[in-house]
């Protein structure tokens, strides 16, 4: 199927790794310039050489305005406005039950995982409202709707991240901008390896073990039985941001094997 995607500038953020940079790869497989974003710009170099195609690389920290603004600069003078936003940059930040996660916890992962994607949507905004056609996926989180009580701050920042993408993507729609959301489950990249290296050490077993038992006594929905890939996202992601998608708007499209356990 031609996605219609040749010619379109897309900025994916948290690229240097994981559903970023795969959705990357995919979207330069498909015509598109890609322009790759993240905190080390020593990182994006090596992701960005693996890549095939019109592809550029600049750091920077969703987090800081600053630094955001320095970006929009330079994708302008590289490529262009952009025509499609991707914003994977997160963390899983503070980890523990409710009273053991101070202010400092709650507000270092909020100010990354909702704080980010604010800060980048009000960045680029202008650049996708200009063309007369944009797309936006903003990566949410199972954890959006179906929070686990070792992680309040994660699920809190990604369920505010879908109600953001819900309201914005009643306000430009009418200019050809359309705004949806992707939410994975246990998918196969170093910030669930982190997760899993946590849980070997904490439990005395395996890699794979600690893999096996998440799945067994913490993930009892994913009817697969196993870790999701990268590109297994990533391809749904592309398909929201190509022409193909062009009557899907406000909506949350869960790559989770069937974790959530409501439809
Ligand atoms: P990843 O760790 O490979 O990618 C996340 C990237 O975000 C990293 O490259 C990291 O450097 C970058 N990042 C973190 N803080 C940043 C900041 N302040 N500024 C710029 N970049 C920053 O992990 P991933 O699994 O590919 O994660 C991508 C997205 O998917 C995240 O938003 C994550 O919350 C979400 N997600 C992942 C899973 C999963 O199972 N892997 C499940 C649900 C949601």
């Amino acid at each position: 199927m031609n996605l219609g995607l040749q010619g379109r500038v897309a900025l994916v953020t948290g690229a240097d790794s994981g559903i970023g940079w795969n959705t990357a790869r995919l979207l330069l497989a498909e015509g598109a310039t890609v322009v790759l974003s993240d905190r080390r710009q020593d990182a994006l170099d090596d992701a960005a050489s693996r890549l095939t195609g019109n592809v550029r690389a600049f750091a920077a920290d969703v987090t800081s305005g600053e630094d955001l603004r320095r970006l929009r600069t330079r994708v302008h003078n590289a490529v262009g406005e952009i025509d499609i936003l991707v914003q994977s940059a997160g963390i899983t930040g503070a980890q523990g039950l409710f009273h053991e996660i101070d202010e400092a916890g709650w507000r270092s992962t909020v100010e990354v995982d909702l704080m980010g994607p604010v800060l980048l949507t009000q960045t680029f905004l202008a650049d996708l409202r200009h063309g007369g056609w944009g797309r936006i996926v903003y990566v949410a989180s199972e954890d959006a709707v179906q929070p686990y009580d070792n992680e309040l701050p994660y699920c809190a920042a990604k369920a505010g991240v879908l109600s953001m993408a819900k309201g914005l993507s009643r306000s430009y729609a009418d200019e050809g901008l359309l705004v949806n959301c992707v939410s994975p489950a246990f998918i196969r990249t170093p910030m669930t390896d982190a997760m899993m290296r946590t849980r070997s050490e904490r439990l005395q077993v395996s890699f794979d073990e600690a893999v096996d038992s998440f799945l067994d006594e913490e993930r009892p929905y994913m009817e697969l039985g196993r870790r999701g890939e990268p590109e297994e996202v990533a391809n749904v992601i592309v398909f929201l941001c190509s022409d193909r998608a062009s009557f899907v708007n406000g909506a949350n499209y869960r790559v989770d094997s069937g974790s959530v356990a409501t439809i």
